[in-house]
């Protein structure tokens, strides 16, 4: 299910307010240490986004057929980006696949969404061709970094992104 902790709940409203204006923005990037749950949080985000009967707090329903597929690991508009091991890196294929992946169209009239992790895993060349991808955005898409060390990223990279930052209650 797409349940947050609840030290997240204080973002999880002020993005879900912005979605509900319309206006959430291309990129996000959630940063805070490791065991903060930034996984758990753009996962519930991804779905809840995807989703066709959120509830009124904004959370994915765990029902329909997107929840299902999301579930499942089969949602083809969710795209989910790590190194092939711990330790290694993102590599600039599979930064140029989120690209492609970002300018298709959506299955279901909807978002399409990657969350790449750890952000900071990327090697030069797979920030600077995600670089690009944030500098133009395709309309209806969402990409979600997580960083435990943000600092690590491009300065280009993080300031094309809104920061979502937790930290310990
Ligand atoms: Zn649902």
């Amino acid at each position: 299910m797409s349940a947050i902790y609840p030290w997240q709940q204080e973002q999880w409203r002020l993005l879900k307010a912005r979605n509900d204006k319309g206006r959430l923005p291309h990129a996000l990037l959630l940063t805070g240490m490791d065991g903060m749950g930034k996984q758990q949080f753009a996962s519930a985000l991804a779905q809840a986004l995807l989703c066709r009967y959120r509830d009124s707090e904004g959370f994915a329903c765990g029902a329909c057929p997107a929840c299902e597929r999301f579930q499942a690991g089969t949602h083809p508009d969710f795209l989910p980006v790590t190194p092939g091991d711990e330790g290694k890196a993102i590599t600039v294929d599979m930064a140029r696949a989120v690209s492609e992946f970002l300018v298709l169209r959506s299955h279901y009239e909807g978002s399409r969404i990657v969350i790449l992790a750890p952000a900071e895993a990327m090697n030069v060349a797979a920030a600077n061709s995600l670089l690009k991808t944030l500098e133009e955005p395709a309309p209806e898409t969402l990409l979600i970094l997580l960083a435990s060390a943000p600092g690590a990223l491009l300065a280009t990279i993080r300031s094309r992104c809104q920061q979502i930052k937790f930290v310990l209650p």
